[in-house]
């Protein structure tokens, strides 16, 4: 018994280790892509939240020396408001969040957390505060319930349920074979690539951290889902005043946010909301009246096949 219980102890030990690693992994989009050498100070103290605002002074950053995406970039986030980042393909949307989240370093200039720089701060306390939804979110090959939970580890099964209700996943779930104990991910049941994006919000929102990032986070949905869905974001958003980044393509999907920021060649080509930048005239403007010609163009060819 005693030979046995030590390396099932050992194996059990292995096995919470991978668990804690996989939850890092739900807020750690891009992992091969993780800089090793972000350090902490060896005095480093704990992130203090203040209410969540975010500051970007100066920051330059490139991926590689000779290719800069950033270039002495200032924003301001206010505590509890929400944020969209708009800008073309590959112009460091996703950049900004991955800076935030330390998985690289600024080049230049600093990121301050309600007055503190964030590579003075204990790098695990920061990556807490953060909750992600990338672009592309893992499933692990485990039950609906423990992906869920990857979130919140200790949630109760009807807390679990409520994430998903308020992800407008629950339905779903129900239907199938094994409702939450359904197992899911390469070796269970194939996923599709708008309940994948609901289970991850389900995910974040049990997980419930002080910010919540979505980049992308609703693309594969179609329009009614979405809009639905992002009614229930919004109101948990504004309900525990969390401060939020949206990086979106579809102007539709944020233009009730706080503020818009408009990113161009790594600095903020425009800011202000959604009526604001419409008056101006300008990229925004543009960009807006342009997917909505093509969103009335949609509508009205769905709306005809509907009577064909
Ligand atoms: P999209 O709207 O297409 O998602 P984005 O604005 O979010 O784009 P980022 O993902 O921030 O763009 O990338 C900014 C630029 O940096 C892109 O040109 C991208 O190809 C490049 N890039 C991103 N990650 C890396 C990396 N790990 N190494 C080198 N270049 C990278």
């Amino acid at each position: 018994v005693f030979q046995l219980s030590v390396p099932l102890n050992f194996l059990g030990s292995v096995y919470r280790e991978l668990r804690q690693s996989l939850l890092d992994m739900e807020t750690l989009f891009n992992l091969q892509k993780v800089n090793v050498a972000i350090k902490e100070p060896e005095n480093a103290k704990p992130l203090m939240l203040a209410g969540g605002g975010i500051k970007f002074e100066n920051v330059s950053f490139g991926y590689r020396p000779d290719r800069p995406i950033l270039r002495n970039l200032n924003l301001e986030i206010p505590a509890g408001k929400k944020i969209a980042i708009v800008g073309p393909s590959g112009c460091g949307k996703s950049t900004i969040l991955r800076l935030l989240f330390r998985s690289y370093d600024v080049q230049g200039g600093r990121i301050l957390i309600d007055g503190q720089d964030i590579r003075d701060v204990q790098i695990e306390s920061l990556r807490k505060a953060i909750g992600v939804v990338p672009q592309d979110t893992p499933l692990f090959n485990d039950t609906i319930e423990h992906n869920l939970k990857y979130g919140d580890l200790e949630a109760s099964p009807e807390k679990v349920e409520a994430a998903a209700k308020r992800a407008k996943v629950h339905d779903i779930i129900q239907k199938f074979p094994d409702k939450y104990a359904t197992m899911v991910g390469e070796r269970g049941m194939m996923i599709s690539g708008g309940e994948k994006q609901r289970l991850a919000i389900a995910r974040l929102l049990l997980k419930d951290p002080p910010f919540l990032f979505f980049d992308e986070a609703t693309s594969a949905l179609d329009t009614h889902t979405e809009q639905a869905l992002l009614g229930n974001i919004n109101s948990i958003l504004k309900e525990k005043a969390r401060t939020s980044i949206f990086v979106a393509h579809r102007l539709r999907t944020i233009y009730d946010s706080d503020v818009i920021i408009v990113l161009k060649d790594g600095v903020v080509a425009e800011q202000g909301t959604h009526e604001r930048l419409v008056d101006s005239g300008g990229v925004y403007s543009e960009l807006w009246s342009a997917q909505e010609m093509l969103f009335i163009d949609e509508e009205q060819e769905k709306s005809e096949e509907k009577k064909r």
